[in-house]
């Protein structure tokens, strides 16, 4: 099958395919998917099967294939914005692409602009960009990467086709990664995908920092040291949060916190749990406590997120992140 070394989205990349081998593929494509979910990726890919001779497209293995992937063709064209921020995808940008669209394909007999996070352009860009839309060359392929199509005026909307990436299943998102990192174990990584569900991207994110696995511990085993009516246990589990340079974990962790008793009040409120990972601390939490005391639990994680964004000295929050989650809990 066409794009299957892209894991998932199966009939997406069979309607893709098949649009390609009828040549009906339209000029404008919006990739729509939240980080992580491999827009750039595909793009490439779809550029590729574009711009391959062989039967089977992208066939990974011709010249032209393997200098798409290696970002290295002279008509395959990639932009991106420096700042990632709102308003960053500028106009002249759009200039210049629109210039480059009418200058025919170097090598093969059509040319792929590829324009990551495209949601980040304002009006004024959108409507530069609208131009060449209205009317591309024959041989120019637009695909406009965004987290969500409606970054994008109606104008534009009405002149592309837009095609969603999902996450992939738990299971496939565990083969996707094992198969990128050497690293992390297999116990690791599906505890990580358990975490962020299957958004490969973000579970090679996570990894990679380890952070995110490392919160969710944190926070489990501060949940769990709030279960014991034993205060030592309390300050055991925030004892590293003293020492300097654990802030990035530190906000993690907050916000995995507030996972886990979310999820004990969701327990407890008869829904289920939304993180796998949380389901037998939220189980415990859930038998010991009430209602209004897993809410009272929560409010301390979100007020710890405030507390945190505001820059407080960490030693003295930490001392009052111990003294609320027992009031909360009143032991
Ligand atoms: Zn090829």
């Amino acid at each position: 099958m066409a794009f299957d070394t892209f894991y998932g989205n199966n009939s997406l990349k069979d309607s893709i395919s098949r649009q390609i081998y009828t040549g009906t593929l339209s000029h404008a494509v919006i990739l729509e998917g939240e980080e992580g979910l491999g827009k750039k990726t595909f793009a490439r890919l779809i550029a590729a099967a574009l711009l391959c001779a062989e039967s089977e497209k992208p066939c990974l293995e011709c010249i032209s294939c393997k200098n798409v992937l290696k970002n290295n063709h002279p008509d395959v064209l990639f932009y991106e914005t420096e700042k990632h921020t709102a308003g960053n995808f500028k106009i002249e940008t759009v200039r210049q692409i629109r210039e480059l669209a009418y200058i025919t394909p170097n090598q093969a007999d059509r040319k792929v602009f590829i324009l990551a996070e495209a949601d980040l352009m304002n009006t004024a860009a959108q409507n530069a960009l609208l131009k060449i839309l209205e009317e591309p060359p024959k041989y120019a392929y637009f695909i406009l990467l965004a987290k969500r199509k409606s970054a994008f005026l109606e104008t534009i909307l009405s002149r592309s086709t837009v095609y969603s990436l999902m996450p992939v299943s738990d299971e496939q998102a565990v083969q996707a990664v094992s198969e990128q990192l050497s690293g992390p174990t297999d116990e690791e990584i599906e505890k990580c995908v358990k975490l962020v569900g299957g958004n490969i991207g973000a579970v090679i994110a996570g990894l990679k920092g380890n952070e995110l696995l490392r919160a969710s511990e944190k926070a489990l085993e501060i949940a769990n040291a709030v279960c014991e009516s034993y205060e030592f246990e309390l300050l055991k589990a925030l004892a590293e949060f003293e020492a300097a340079g654990t802030k990035a974990l530190l906000v993690k962790t907050a916000e995995a916190l507030k996972g886990v008793f979310r999820d004990a009040l969701a327990l407890r409120s008869g829904s289920e749990v939304l993180m796998q990972i949380n389901a037998e601390c939220a189980e415990r939490l859930c038998s010991l406590f009430t209602k209004k005391q897993l809410f009272a639990l929560m409010e301390v994680s979100e007020e710890l997120k405030r507390r945190l964004a505001k820059n407080m000295n960490q030693k003295l929050l930490i001392t009052w992140l111990s003294a609320a989650l027992k009031k909360a809990v009143e032991y």
